[in-house]
């Protein structure tokens, strides 16, 4: 009898110890499947301008900040267009002189495309743009030696710059990568 309820205690124990594990199984599946980190170039679909300098590129692109930027080739007061949809964070003259006027957006997996040196910045902090949405203008504005479009994943909060790929790829310096983030 005694023997019977140690033995049906101690079921119950294992019991509702694999009935624990299991519910934190359950909590910790991966949700990370439904994140998207998909970019697309950051101009209008079926153009394409050439890389001048890509990530980890030898000229600028050193160092924690710029490490995994893109220069494209855009000339001035070309369309540049939103890399993923997202909140716009800042859309203005930088605090960091040398970005010129620039673009920030942050989107739904927590990372923020950085967009600089533009001649024009259309929308206002706090306003929700589309993927393909044209959001400013490129130029030459802080440091640039001339026109071309700055473009970069970063921490939101940090500035960091995040590696990343655009349309599933890392376009090298030197390349054409042409768009089809379609206007929206
Ligand atoms: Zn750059």
């Amino acid at each position: 009898m005694r023997n019977a309820r140690r033995i049906l205690l101690r079921f119950g124990a294992m019991a509702s110890s694999a009935l624990t594990v299991a519910g934190i199984g359950l909590i910790a599946a991966p949700p990370a499947a439904a994140v998207d980190y998909y970019y697309e170039l950051p101009y209008p679909s079926g153009e394409s301008y050439l890389v001048t300098q890509g990530p980890e590129g030898t000229y600028s692109h050193t160092g924690p900040y710029n490490e995994y930027a893109w220069d494209f080739g855009l000339p001035a007061n070309y369309e540049v267009s939103a890399a993923q949809g997202g909140t716009v964070l800042v859309s203005d003259w930088s605090p960091y002189w040398q970005n010129g006027i620039e673009v920030i957006i942050r989107h739904s997996n927590g990372q923020c495309t950085h967009y600089a040196h533009l001649n024009r910045a259309i929308y206002n902090t706090g306003d929700w743009v589309p993927q393909g949405r044209i959001i400013g203008w490129s130029g030459a504005t802080g440091a640039a030696n001339g026109a071309h479009l700055h473009f970069q994943v970063i921490n939101c909060n940090t500035r960091v710059g995040i590696r990343a790929t655009l349309q599933g790829w890392t376009p090298p310096t030197g390349s054409r990568p042409v768009s089809v983030n379609t206007r929206a």
